[in-house]
């Protein structure tokens, strides 16, 4: 069986892997190489880890722990005001095993071992389903034929335009984001060393807050670039007329935007987000696939579909790369399983919505608090209430920690 792949980001080179020993396997990339990628901190979920360790090679497995900071490092999850106090805590369950990485290490490894069957500089154009196959078509004309293409290449899939172009739509919601290097001295709330936070202001607007790379002992050399120094992960989330337009602005002045959404907010905000990385500052647009919408709205063909390419979800929910993994393993143990590659694939298609749909519907929770937010008695209302919610919610989490230290 010859298996094209359209996209070797997460969920593509996941799939990739888990068909080695099944099938040819081509995987198509727009970008130059693996390094030639941005992002920040991915969480995988411990059934995405399960699916990680099932297929990836030990080896791999083995460099993508060095890389990953340990669990302790997501203990909690707090929800803050705007002064940076925290409203709620809500612990996560012990014991689990998580993957926290930055992206692009991640995406180099999952690279590794898969010899030529990656083609970087590959733009996919389109694609087509035959009779008993599919085929691609790349800008430069080239066309590739396979049993099975793979949308793997994200929201507004090229690979999907002509069977069902908007399985996701635009949240509205803009995000600037940035990495803020721990070593110039910056500040920061200390409950982050237990995990990340969502702060949000009575008007809307939101930031993601996150320590990444901390205690990293053994990186190995060739990923120290892409994994960087101990750093502050923030992302701001604002809708989008509550900026200027963002899309053609440098990182100078995207860190500058960011900060001027802040200014009310704890001064340490404001250091944080000018003392950013200029190569890890950029803004991203939100899209989200509508969680009651079907997942694969086209007559069942031997064109199919892995993560945000059919289950796109803003990073509000830090559930996309975890669960565009495991879609990929759940497509790759259903080709291994069945013989039958019509009823592999229809079996896929059928259980994809187990898991992705309450992580869009969990990603979209903080999304619609954002957007309520925009109505002016909303905002006259949840200004004392975030307030006084904050001071409580300090107090109450002071309490908590203080009885922790001496249990
Ligand atoms: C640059 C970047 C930064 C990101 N940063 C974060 C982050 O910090 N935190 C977070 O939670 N999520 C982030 N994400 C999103 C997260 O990685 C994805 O939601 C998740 O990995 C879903 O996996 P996927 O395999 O569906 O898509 P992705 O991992 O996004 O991979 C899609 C791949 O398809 C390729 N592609 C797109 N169009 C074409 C085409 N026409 N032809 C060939 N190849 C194509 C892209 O180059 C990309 O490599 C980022 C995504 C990208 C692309």
């Amino acid at each position: 069986m010859r298996v094209i792949v359209s996209g070797a980001g997460l969920g593509g080179l996941v799939l990739a892997h888990a068909l080695r020993d099944h099938a040819e396997v081509v995987v198509l990339d727009r970008d130059a190489s693996a390094g030639d990628t941005g992002g920040y901190r991915i969480a995988l979920t411990p059934e995405a880890v399960a699916v990680v360790e099932q297929h990836i090679p030990a080896r791999l497995v083995d460099r993508i722990r060095s890389v990953s900071d340990g669990p302790r490092t997501f203990s909690q999850f707090i929800i803050a005001d705007s002064r940076l106090r925290p409203i709620v805590v809500a612990p996560e369950p012990p014991g689990q095993d998580r993957m926290l990485c930055q992206r692009r290490a991640l995406r180099q490894i999952l690279a590794e071992g898969l010899g030529d069957g990656i083609r970087f500089s590959s733009t996919v154009a389109s694609a087509e389903a035959h009779a008993s196959g599919a085929s691609v078509t790349l800008t430069d004309g080239t066309r590739i034929d396979g049993d099975l293409v793979v949308a793997a290449d994200g929201a507004r899939s090229a690979t999907l335009r002509t069977l069902a172009p908007d399985t996701s739509a635009d949240t509205g919601l803009v995000g600037i984001a940035g990495s803020t290097p721990l070593t110039r001295g910056v500040r920061f709330p200390r409950y982050l060393d237990r995990g990340p936070a969502l702060a949000v202001d009575r008007l809307g607007t939101g930031m993601f807050l996150s320590l990444t790379s901390r205690g990293l002992s053994s990186i190995p050399a060739d990923l120290a670039d892409a994994v960087g120094p101990p750093s502050l992960v923030w992302g701001l989330i604002a809708r989008r007329q509550a900026l200027p337009d963002v899309r053609e602005a440098g990182p100078e002045e995207l860190a500058l935007t960011a900060s001027a959404l802040v200014r009310r907010w704890h001064p340490w905000m404001q250091d944080a987000i000018l003392g950013s990385a200029a190569d890890r500052t950029a803004a991203f647009s939100f899209r989200a696939a509508d969680p009651s919408a079907p997942r694969f709205p086209w007559a069942p063909c031997r064109i199919t579909a892995i993560g945000d390419a059919v289950h796109a979800m803003p990073p509000t929910g830090g559930r996309a790369g975890a669960t565009a993994i495991r879609s990929a393993g759940a497509l790759a143990d259903a080709l291994i399983a069945e013989p039958d590659t019509d009823a592999a694939v229809a079996r896929y298609q059928s259980r994809v919505d187990e898991w992705a749909r309450p992580a869009i519907v969990e990603s979209l929770g903080p999304v619609r608090v954002i957007a309520a937010l925009r109505h002016p008695l909303a905002q006259l209302l949840a200004g004392p209430a975030l307030g006084v919610a904050g001071a409580l919610g300090a107090a109450a989490y002071r309490r908590r920690v203080r009885a922790a230290a001496e249990r």
